[in-house]
């Protein structure tokens, strides 16, 4: 009987998973995962979950009885390590496991402060895993000063929790704004405000030089050498492909393991989707971090393993709650040469990118109207006119009809 292991259970491990069994595989179905729990849902633990809104349960994306119903082995707790392309076999722990065809779905894992600039002192904190989140929870709730290093997305949201928890709160971020890898600075602006109303202090242009005190942190200590005080820092300064076994493996990586249009690595049994995979778009290459991605492209990848053979088309898009408000992005916006502004710069508000007549991306802020109508336009490659989505008298709802 033929043997699938995924590598990795997560989002996207879970989503192959579930995708193989309903398009009928009957075979041998392994999932491995180095953390101790089931497949979860991450984006509460930087909102809900964080702040203690959604209980534990509500994380899994199944319950731990699904698993077995549904014929899949999962093994928690122990990383998957050298896999032998050859011999078609990957070691956990003592055991040695044969496969026919493998799916890597490693995901990220956040960028760590190094010790040497005070990442090893008690109240330092990241946030990628449950067990993060639960080692943070009881110190950000008693904490005071809040120091966030590092303005992108799980940076802010961290602070607007420990804000609505009721600590002063100071986001460090080194470049010259927030937001700088994955929004444009129309969008950075909007959501600058939104945490200075709710009385975050943002800090552009500031360098951390490292984090002070004795076993635990007191102060975070920027290069012009002032000292804001801290007793919780949390570190968002970026994620790391998980690509060392696809690696070790020989797979061709490049800051994520490279995949074909169909989800297929530099060997022909070995596949990869979600965070960790870097795929072929706009005549480059793309590794998107998003929930829909790791659905998506996991759907498809477990598709083309049983041999569908139907290039992954992503339609990016993504979300964050900050606060009440509700950031949603559809598209990608690279490459583009003009951009306009749908409200006065406050929520809510949208922002439409264009390259040339072509709609490549909608950023939404608090408004889900042109959100969905962005979308929509960006997926069936219709045709809109900049100057008509900016003007405040056109009904976005009327667009979509033409
Ligand atoms: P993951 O879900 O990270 O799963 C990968 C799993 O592989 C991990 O459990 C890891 O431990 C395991 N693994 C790694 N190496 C091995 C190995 N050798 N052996 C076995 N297992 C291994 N996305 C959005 O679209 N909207 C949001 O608002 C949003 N918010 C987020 C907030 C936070 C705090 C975080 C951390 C992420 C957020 N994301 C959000 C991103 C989203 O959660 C990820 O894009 C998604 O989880 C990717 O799924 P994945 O399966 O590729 O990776």
């Amino acid at each position: 009987m033929s043997h699938i292991v995924v590598v990795g259970a997560g989002q996207a491990g879970q989503q192959i998973c579930a995708t193989l069994r309903n398009e009928g595989f009957e075979g041998r179905l392994t999932l491995i995962g180095a953390e101790t729990h089931p497949p979860y849902q991450r984006p509460p633990l930087s909102k809900g979950y964080l702040l203690g809104e959604i209980s534990r349960e509500r994380l899994f994306l199944k319950p731990e009885a699904w698993y077995a119903d549904h014929g899949i082995d999962l093994r928690l707790g122990a990383p998957a390590e050298n896999i032998d392309p050859d011999a078609r076999t990957l070691r956990l722990g003592a055991e040695v496991i044969s496969w026919d065809q493998l799916a890597i779905a490693t995901g990220l894992a956040a960028r760590p402060l190094p010790p040497e600039a005070g990442g090893d002192l008690g109240g330092v904190f990241t946030v990628r895993t449950l067990a993060d989140v639960d080692r943070m929870e009881a110190p950000l709730k008693a904490a005071r000063n809040v120091v966030v290093v590092g303005g992108g997305y799980i940076g802010l949201e961290a602070a607007a929790v420990g804000r609505k928890l009721g600590a002063e709160v100071t986001v460090v971020e080194a470049g010259p704004r927030i937001l700088g890898r994955v929004a444009s600075a129309e969008t950075a602006a909007v959501m600058r405000d939104i945490h200075i109303e709710h009385g975050v202090t943002i800090r552009e242009d500031a360098r951390l030089d490292r984090l002070v005190g004795e076993r635990q942190v007191s102060a975070a200590r920027l290069a012009n050498g002032e000292e804001l005080p801290a007793d919780v820092v949390i570190v968002g300064i970026g994620l790391i492909p998980q690509c060392s076994i696809a690696q070790a493996a020989g797979l061709k990586c490049d800051g994520g393991v490279i995949v074909d249009a169909y989800g297929r690595t530099s060997n022909p049994a070995i596949w990869a989707a979600g965070d960790c995979a870097l795929f072929p778009f706009r005549g480059g290459l793309a590794r998107l971090e998003s929930v829909q991605n790791a659905i998506d492209m996991a759907q498809a990848v477990a598709r083309n393993m049983l041999g569908a053979e139907k290039p992954y088309e992503p339609m990016p898009w993504f979300w964050s709650d900050q606060y009440d408000v509700k950031l949603q992005i559809a598209g990608l916006n690279t490459g583009y040469d003009r951009v306009v502004m749908r409200g006065a710069g406050k929520v809510p508000m949208s922002l439409w990118y264009f390259c040339g007549s072509e709609l490549r991306a909608v950023d939404a802020v608090g408004d889900a109207r042109a959100y969905m109508v962005g979308k929509r336009l960006i997926e069936s490659g219709a045709r809109v006119a900049p100057d008509e989505v900016a003007d405040p008298e056109t009904d976005l709802k009327a667009l979509l009809k033409r």
